[in-house]
C-alpha cells in the first residue's frame, strides 16, 4: 500500500528513475564501497528535468483545483526551481511570473542570460530579477508578484523557492522512498546510505519521511550546499514532520532522523570551492556525468570526501541521488574553460 495513495499526482516525469552504478568512481575513490547513482536529473522531457517536477507533479493538482492561470515563484537568478515552474506552467497553459532574486555574488558577464534564466525566458516566464540575497525563507518580492498579477486580472498561485515551504511540498520524495524500494527488491539487495544535497529542505525531508518505515531515515545523508545550515535544518525538520503528519504516518520523525553534513557548503551558497570543482571533474572524467557547481558538486564532494575518510564501512552501497541542476554551470564558464 503506498503511504501516497490519498494524494493526487499530476504526472510531469517519465516515470521511475534509472538507478545505475558508477564502477569507474566506486575505484577511482579505492574500490572499498559501492557507488550508485539514481537520476532524477534525467526524469522528464520537461527542459531538462529534475528534483523539483517530483514535488511539483503533487502541487499541480491544487494549483489546477484552485482555478489559477498564473504559477508565480522565486528563486536565484539561475535556480534550476524556477525553470521547471516555467515548464510546467508551459505543459499546463497557464502563465508564469518569477522573482529571481540575487543569491550568489556573481562573477561571470552572461550569469543572468544563459542556463536556467535562459531556459526559463525561452519558456515565456515572465523572469524578473531582484538585488534581495540568499535567503530559503518566505519573502516579500514573492507576495509583491502575487499582488501584482491580482492587480493585472489574473489568478495567481503561489510556488514557494524549491517547492519546499508548501504544505504539499515533501511529498514527491515520499515517493522517491517507495520507488526506490520497488527497484532494490528487483535488484536483490538494498542501499546501505542515501546522499542527497539539501538546501531549501523537502527533498531530504519527503525521503526522511518515506525511508522512516524502513528504518532508514538516519542513513539519508544531507550535503548542505546553502551555507546557512541551522536554517536549513530547522526547515527540513518542519518539513519532514508536517508531511509525515499529512500522510499520517504512525511514526514520530526524531531529531536523530535528520542527518545533515555542513562541511562541504563553503565558502558560500552559489560558488563552488577547489574541491567542489575537482569533485565535479573526476565524476566527469570517470562516468560523463555532469554535475553543478551549486548543488550536485558539492554532494559529489562530500561523497567523495566522506569515502576517502572510510566514514562508510568496506563493501557498503552508497546511493548518490542526483537531483539535476547541469544547466547552472553554464554562468560559469570562467571556472571551468581551462
Ligand atoms: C533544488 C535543488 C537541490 C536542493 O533540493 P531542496 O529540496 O531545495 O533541498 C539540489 N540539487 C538541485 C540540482 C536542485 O535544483
Amino acid at each position: 500500500m503506498s503511504l501516497l495513495e490519498n494524494f493526487e499526482r499530476y504526472p510531469l516525469t517519465f516515470g521511475p528513475t534509472p538507478v545505475e552504478p558508477l564502477p569507474r568512481l566506486s575505484e577511482a575513490l579505492g574500490g572499498k564501497v559501492e557507488i550508485w547513482a539514481k537520476r532524477e536529473d534525467c526524469n522528464s522531457g520537461l527542459a531538462l528535468g529534475g528534483n523539483k517536477l517530483r514535488k511539483l507533479e503533487y502541487i499541480v493538482p491544487d494549483a489546477i483545483a484552485s482555478g489559477a492561470d498564473t504559477l508565480v515563484s522565486i528563486g536565484g537568478v539561475q535556480s534550476n526551481h524556477t525553470r521547471l515552474v516555467a515548464a510546467t506552467a508551459a505543459r499546463l497553459g497557464m502563465r508564469c511570473r518569477l522573482v529571481q532574486e540575487s543569491w550568489v555574488p556573481v562573477e561571470d558577464a552572461v550569469y543572468d542570460r544563459v542556463g536556467n534564466i535562459l531556459l526559463s525566458r525561452l519558456m515565456g516566464a515572465d523572469s524578473r530579477i531582484v538585488d534581495d540575497g540568499f535567503d530559503i525563507g518566505i519573502r516579500n518580492s514573492w507576495q509583491e508578484a502575487m499582488q501584482e498579477v491580482r492587480d493585472a486580472g489574473g489568478v495567481p498561485y503561489g510556488i514557494p523557492a524549491g517547492a519546499s515551504e508548501h504544505k504539499l511540498g515533501g511529498l514527491g520524495y515520499v515517493g522517491f522512498a517507495e520507488e526506490l524500494r520497488a527497484q532494490e527488491a528487483e535488484l536483490g539487495f538494498s542501499f546501505d546510505y542515501v546522499i542527497v544535497c539539501v538546501v531549501t529542505g523537502s527533498t531530504q525531508a519527503g525521503m526522511i519521511v518515506g525511508f522512516k518505515v524502513d528504518g532508514r531515515a538516519g542513513r539519508v545523508i544531507g550535503i548542505d550546499a546553502s551555507a546557512t545550515v541551522d536554517q536549513t535544518r530547522a526547515q527540513v525538520t518542519r518539513i519532514a514532520r508536517n508531511t509525515a503528519a499529512l500522510i499520517e504516518l504512525d511514526r514520530e520523525i526524531l531529531d536523530e532522523d535528520i542527518h545533515i553534513n555542513p562541511d562541504y557548503a563553503y565558502p558560500a551558497y552559489g560558488v563552488p570551492s577547489e574541491e567542489t570543482s575537482a569533485a565535479m571533474r573526476l565524476a566527469a572524467r570517470t562516468e560523463g556525468m555532469i554535475t553543478d557547481p551549486v548543488y550536485e558538486g558539492k554532494s559529489m564532494q562530500g561523497l567523495i570526501d566522506l569515502v576517502g575518510k572510510d566514514y562508510f564501512p568496506a563493501g557498503a552501497r552508497i546511493l548518490y541521488a542526483h537531483l539535476g541542476g547541469a544547466p547552472a554551470i553554464n554562468g560559469y564558464a570562467n571556472h571551468y574553460s581551462k
